[in-house]
């Protein structure tokens, strides 16, 4: 049976058995459903045939034995004679001294991206001797303890050869004939050992559609129960204290927000729980909004909260809730480093309703936090938030109305199929009078010219962002960048202009003093290695210089550049990229010309390689096994289009081919869409 121990394989005792425990892998069905995360595909094709830029195989012999450079970075390089012309090959590792064995004339098979023009390999792995089949498929994955990827393939094996023919079908046959999709138990088999490119295309597009449409069966189930009425009394928000609020402000709102705003009351005023998604640019006026939404809900007589991912944003929160808001309302902060009597007292005035509006960071999610008639939950950043953290949050109240608030502009089409489950608002326009950022591309030998039109700027009393990037897998590399960057900084100018350094190595409250610095021009340029990627607000801040800027995805540049043109001056987004390829040039020209974060990242999805530029973490969308909402999107539609066609018809209680999906929406936790 699959529910069995994997325990029974030949092969796994207790340690290893204790290994795959930390890999989540307990019985046979776990195992087999153990999936790769990569696929290496080795083709071997003709010179004439490689593209450029592709990731390739070929077959060579060694011309002369390779040798190690230092520079920059250690790199080894050689020839190889392929179909009579040379090749370089070029590897950013050292050759072990066991690797002695590559002499001239060995015959080797090299992997990496190639270059058609220079006839150039930059290769990332190697194999002795040519291979065995003229396409090879490896299967990647993660592993643990002593478990090596060789060891877990084995297992793999043995339990596909005794357990394959239990694994049942669980999509009802309509739809595997409608899509053309293999069985589940032989596409099993393909993710695993896939013969050819084909089959693993078809298998996974199988999983795809399988995991999206469960998903989105969940997610519609999970909607109809939040659908049901909230519990305690409805929050009466009165229309005319609204509006004569908003009237004194000392701005009109925008459309979008205007929009937005109504959308938020009609939901917090409707008896069903508001679960929102209020997305739009950085400085579109997502606070503001929400701000009006806070003071409508304590008018009302209920309490709001504010949470915010540091303890920078959530002071800045503070000082503008306040001063929007004035004596009308009482607003209360809440951190970490409030502490001893002051948080007792907060405490206490939360508990007794004296506060209106508690702003914080995950402060706010401990036990002692208690409040008093919470109505409305703003999470700003969701992202950055654990469910967990999330739903800490929301418990503290009964139902209360749930506004998540972004700055990661995500297309309509794609939110609303990815996070279906919300309703969705969007500030797609800047308040008027704000003076669009210019965004120049330059290359690093005017670094000069920079510097000395930066030194102009901070005379003038402005504020600086130096910005390079990090990338997890060369953090150390990346490191030294930045201290580099900053010793060059530090030399060039004259000691009036304070400089300071914000790297991934910092402690939290070490990296919140450099900010605060930076927020009371204590410091005038900033050099930081951590995208400063939460909202803080500098308005001084008038020029924004990233490094290595191809390095990084359109709808974080973007991200960025918001950091700036905060005030009324002119701001300014320097770019410093090389871009090689056509689409990286491509993407250089987009950033420069548009300043609308949605045209972006429309542009983004369109130029392909999302899980790349978007950054998954920064989208805050679903993860998934084996499909990528934004790579898969056409699938994840489909799913939709089927999962809305099953609830209305009722299919999963009304259907028998339905029963087994039936039973696994059933079974499965609702808990990741809280
Ligand atoms: P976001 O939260 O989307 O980054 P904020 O609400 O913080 O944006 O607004 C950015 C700045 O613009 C704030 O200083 C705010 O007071 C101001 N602002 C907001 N809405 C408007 C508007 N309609 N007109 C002019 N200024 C506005
Ligand atoms: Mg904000």
């Amino acid at each position: 049976m699959l529910t069995e121990s994997i325990t029974i394989l030949k092969g796994i005792g207790d340690k290893t058995a204790e290994d795959l425990a930390m890999m989540d892998i307990h019985t046979i069905e776990d195992l087999l459903f153990y999936l790769p995360y990569r696929y290496d595909v080795r083709e071997i094709k003709p010179l004439a045939e490689l593209e450029h830029n592709a990731q390739v195989t070929i077959v060579g012999e060694i011309d002369a034995p390779p040798q190690v450079l230092y520079g920059r970075k250690q790199r080894t390089v050689f020839n190889v004679k392929i179909e009579g012309a040379i090749v370089r090959v070029v590897m950013f590792f050292r050759i072990h001294a066991s690797e002695q064995r590559l002499q001239r004339g060995t015959v080797i098979t090299l992997t990496g991206k190639w270059d058609a023009h220079r006839l150039q390999i930059t290769a990332n792995s190697f194999k002795l001797g040519i291979p065995k089949s003229k396409v090879e498929i490896e299967s990647l994955y993660t592993v643990k303890g002593n478990v090596t990827m060789g060891r877990l393939r084995s297992f793999i094996k043995q339990a596909l050869k005794r357990y394959s023919d239990q694994i049942i079908e669980i999509l009802p046959e309509s739809y595997l004939h409608t899509y053309k999709l293999p069985l589940r138990g032989k596409s099993v088999e393909i993710l695993h050992f896939p013969a050819n490119e084909y089959t693993l295309k078809h298998a996974r597009r199988r999983f795809i559609y399988e995991e999206f449409l469960i998903y989105q069966l969940k997610m519609h189930v999970y909607k109809a129960k939040r659908r049901t009425r909230r519990k305690g009394s409805p929050i009466l928000i009165d229309d005319k204290q609204m509006k004569d609020f908003i009237n004194q402000l000392p701005f009109s709102l925008t459309d979008s927000q205007s929009r937005s705003l109504k959308e938020i009351v009609t939901d917090i005023k409707s008896e069903n729980q508001m679960y929102r998604l209020l997305q739009g640019d950085v400085g579109s006026g997502k606070t503001a909004v929400a701000t009006i939404s806070l003071y409508g809900v304590a008018q009302a007589g209920f309490q709001g909260a504010l949470m915010v991912p540091t303890e920078i944003l959530a002071e800045q929160h503070y000082e503008s809730l306040q001063e929007m808001l004035g004596s009308n309302v009482k607003v209360a902060l809440l951190t970490s480093s409030i502490k001893g009597k002051e948080r007792k007292r907060i405490l206490t005035e939360l508990k007794d309703h004296s506060i209106d509006i508690m702003i914080g960071t995950h402060s706010l999610i401990q036990d002692e936090v208690l409040f008093n008639q919470l109505g409305l939950v703003i999470i700003d950043e969701q992202h950055r938030f654990g469910v967990e953290q999330r739903r800490l949050l929301l418990n503290k109240g009964e139902q209360p109305d749930v506004l998540h608030m972004t700055a990661t502009p995500i297309p309509r089409t794609l939110a609303i199929t990815a996070f279906g489950d919300l309703d969705i608002s969007t500030i797609d326009e800047l308040p008027s009078g704000r003076k669009e950022v210019l965004t120049y591309v330059i290359k690093e030998q005017l670094l000069d010219r920079l510097l000395h039109f930066i030194e102009q700027k901070v005379n003038e009393g402005d504020q600086v962002y130096f910005v390079s990037p990090l990338i997890e897998e060369s953090e150390a590399f990346d490191y030294e960048n930045a201290i580099d960057l900053y010793n060059k900084l530090v030399q060039f100018y004259p000691e009036s202009i304070k400089i300071g350094l914000l790297h991934g190595r910092l402690k939290n409250d070490e990296k919140e003093a450099i900010l605060k610095q930076f927020v009371e021009n204590e410091i005038q340029i900033l050099v930081s290695t951590t995208v400063i990627e939460v909202g803080v607000n500098v308005p001084n801040a008038t020029v924004m210089v990233i490094y290595d800027a191809e390095r990084f995805g359109l709808s974080q540049l973007h991200q960025l550049r918001g950091r700036v043109g905060r005030g009324d001056k002119q701001s300014y987004c320097i770019l410093i990229a090389e871009p090689k390829g056509d689409v990286g040039k491509e993407r250089m020209r987009i950033i420069a010309e548009t300043n609308d974060g949605f045209a972006l990242a429309e542009a983004d999805l369109k130029l392909r390689g999302p899980g790349d530029f978007f950054g998954k973490k920064q989208s805050g969308l679903p993860e998934f096994k084996v499909g990528d909402p934004i790579e898969d999107f056409r699938a994840l539609e489909v799913a939709r289009r089927d999962a809305i066609d099953i609830i209305a018809e009722n299919k999963l209680n009304n259907d028998n081919a339905y029963r087994y999906l039936k039973e696994i929406i059933q079974n499965s936790s609702l808990e990741q869409f809280d």
